[in-house]
């Protein structure tokens, strides 16, 4: 008999907090800067990665401690996934938010990390760093949520 994977049976809020951090494909896409229209509140991303990502394995450089370097870091939780519309679409946790399985490409269901990568979801070799410009809006991201 094989185990039912924990994301298809458990809630967010029943998952511990290592299940919880590893639903995450690692696409980078949450850690660009981004725009809001501050009529309309809408949210755009842009090309341009937080100065914590390292842009060749597209993982943070100091996670444990990024809420102490970047503020306003976003820190997702069972409470507020629902409060970040601007998560793009791919996103296993908006992808099991809204009932939704995981994807075949995501590492859980196929078993390598670089898929996310190779197959173009994340943002490997589509951004820049913000030490490389002094202006985001220049730079947009091609694919909004
Ligand atoms: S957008 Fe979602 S899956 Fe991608 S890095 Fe952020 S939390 Fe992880």
């Amino acid at each position: 008999m094989t185990a039912i994977p924990f994301w298809k049976s458990k809630s967010f809020s029943e998952m511990s907090h290592q299940e919880w951090e590893s639903l995450c494909d690692g696409c980078g896409l949450c850690c660009l800067h981004k725009l809001e229209d501050i009529n309309t509140g809408q949210v755009r991303l842009t090309s341009v990665a937080c100065r914590l990502l390292h842009l060749d394995t597209i993982r943070c450089r100091n996670y444990r401690e990024r809420k102490k370097i970047i503020p306003d870091c976003i820190a997702l939780s069972p409470k507020n996934v629902r409060s970040y519309q601007w998560l793009p679409d791919s996103c296993a946790y908006k992808l099991l938010d809204s009932g939704a399985p995981l994807p075949d490409w995501h590492y859980l269901v196929c078993g390598d990390r670089e898929r996310v990568h190779q197959i173009g979801i994340s943002v490997k070799g589509r951004v820049i760093s913000e030490d490389e410009t002094s202006d985001p809006e220049d730079h947009l991201w091609p694919e909004q949520p």
